[in-house]
């Protein structure tokens, strides 16, 4: 964001230099014009035997002087202007890194399985976003042949989300009740949320539409007593305020647009909720969090270069740092160990002391080294406790 602020900044300043030598221009030229035109119109009009007195001469020679001179000013403008414009080019190199190559590691995706593998993915974030002929197509294409289960909900989802766009409730309200029990069962308030939204559509209707408003609450509001007594109680209260106009209430809050966004977005999570799927799809999640990572990525690699040990990184499945991506973006439990400082793998596994603490398998090995004779007898200390023990009393752990 700073590197586009950054450019702007320059493109501003090319802009108002432009517009400024523009209308300078326009100005001083279209005056030359009408004085040249003026004189021209003078000389036409006198007599064919005319002879051009001193004064004439004189006029006409200051007349070519200040065109010549306007001009020069023009071109020495015009060449300034390309001073500013080449300092955009230069601010986008600057801020805009146009080699992520640094930081990307080809040859995982040079495989044939693995290319299916992003097709894939690639195909069920249009499925997802409700793109069908776009991700049929690459189906096609990428000889994928996805299964009704991967299309299907995100159909419903999308058409009901486009729905919730035009203020048509009843979609999202035929799914709400359809998914009653396994809504109630994860606690949810989607369909209050949408029956209270839809009760709210009615009395903004006016005094007219008051005994609809109360059949409606009658029957929808009763199952959600229990849980949602307060909220039931605040929209009974806004059928005080129809005849004057709910408007200039104190329940003028609940007419909100904001309400629409709110529903929209809980319609998303529920329903993803329910299908067991996060709200972002997978190609989501990893652009956002390659997007995240790429400016630190590419600090460290600079880093690396100058330092000439930019080859310790190929070739290894974890990064170089860590990188928070922020507590949404945090899927698995991750163990590091305290001694080697490295994140722990199928090959370097956690392993629990006796005493509770934790390190690595290669830690382990490590205080154990020297001493791989006589593993049984020999006792360890822990590296952050008193506890003794042997090494073969450690167990491996999995998260
Ligand atoms: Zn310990």
């Amino acid at each position: 964001m700073e590197a586009c602020t950054a450019v702007e900044k320059e493109i501003d300043k090319v802009c108002s230099k432009f517009g400024n030598i523009n209308d300078h221009a326009k100005r001083v030229l279209s005056d030359l014009v009408k004085q040249m035109q003026n004189l021209k119109d003078e000389y036409e009009n006198s007599d064919s035997e005319h002879v051009l007195t001193d004064i004439q001469i004189d006029i006409l020679k200051q007349n070519m002087f200040k065109i010549k001179e306007t001009i020069s000013k023009l071109a020495s403008d015009h060449r300034d202007l390309h001073g500013t414009v080449s300092k955009v080019g230069k601010a986008i190199d600057r801020n805009f890194i146009s080699d992520f190559a640094a930081t990307t590691r080809e040859e995982i995706f040079n495989m044939p399985e693995k290319v299916n593998l992003i097709n894939k993915v690639i195909c069920e974030h249009f499925y997802r976003q409700g793109l069908h002929d776009v991700a049929d197509e690459l189906a096609r294409e990428s000889d994928l042949t996805p299964e009704p289960h991967e299309k299907e909900p995100f159909t419903e989802i999308n058409h009901i989300l486009e729905s919730l766009k035009v203020k048509d409730l009843e979609p999202a309200l035929a799914w709400a009740t359809v998914h009653h029990d396994s809504l109630e069962a994860q606690n949810s308030s989607l369909e209050f949320m949408l029956h209270r939204l839809k009760f709210i559509e009615v009395l903004r209707k006016g005094s007219t539409h008051q005994t609809d408003a109360i059949c409606y609450a009658r029957l929808h509001f009763r199952k959600f007593v229990h849980r949602h007594e307060k909220e039931i109680q605040t929209l009974m209260g806004m059928l005080l305020y129809v005849p004057n106009g709910i408007n200039s209430s104190p329940y003028s809050c609940l007419l909100d647009s904001e309400l629409w966004i709110e529903i929209s977005e809980l319609f998303l999570r529920e329903a993803c909720q329910l299908l067991g799927v996060c709200v972002n799809s997978p190609l989501t999640t990893c652009v956002n969090a390659g997007c995240t990572a790429i400016p630190a990525l590419l600090n460290i690699k600079q880093v690396m270069m100058q330092r000439q040990v930019s080859g310790i990184w190929n070739g290894k499945d974890e990064l170089p740092i860590e990188i928070d991506l922020g507590n949404e973006n945090k899927y698995h439990s991750m163990f590091a160990c305290p001694i080697l400082r490295q994140q722990s793998t199928i090959f370097n596994p956690p392993m629990r002391l006796i005493c509770g603490h934790v390190i690595s398998r290669d830690a382990l090995n490590k205080l154990c080294s020297g001493n791989k004779f006589q593993l049984t007898f020999f006792r360890m200390k822990c590296p952050y406790c008193p506890v003794e023990q042997t090494p073969s009393e450690a167990r491996l752990i999995y998260f």
